[in-house]
């Protein structure tokens, strides 16, 4: 299962990034995922929550922020945003000449931890 070692590689790195902000524990990793990883949201709380067992985030919580496709258009220089999967036009003028930049971030943006020092970090 693709989530299962999504939900794998985030408690690494978050484990990780707290060790090295000398945290002890972990509170909340928010992550932002594009809707591009076709990740689904539910499958990967449940396999993060089953993999942070024994773990020092095993009281954390995982918020899952679902980015939507997004990009810029050469045409009418606007960027656009689409709750599509894929794009073939421009949503705005219908042109094909656009880049799509947005809807394939997998990355940890916030994460809280307490210990000696605590608070959260923003990674944005
Ligand atoms: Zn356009």
């Amino acid at each position: 299962m693709h989530e299962a070692s999504i939900a794998q590689s985030i408690l690494e790195i978050a484990i990780n990034e707290c060790l090295k902000a000398e945290g002890s524990r972990i509170d909340r990793i928010r992550v932002e995922i594009g809707i591009m990883n076709s990740v689904n949201a539910e499958s990967l709380l449940f396999a993060f929550n089953a993999a942070k067992i024994n773990t020092i985030a095993e009281d954390a919580e995982l918020d899952i922020i679902e980015k939507p496709v997004g990009g810029y258009c050469k045409g009418c220089k606007k960027r656009f945003i689409s709750k599509e999967l894929f794009i073939l036009n421009c949503p705005i003028c219908g042109g094909q000449d656009f880049v799509i930049d947005q809807g394939r971030e997998l990355n940890i943006i916030e994460l809280e931890v307490s210990g000696e020092t605590e608070g959260s970090k923003k990674y944005t």
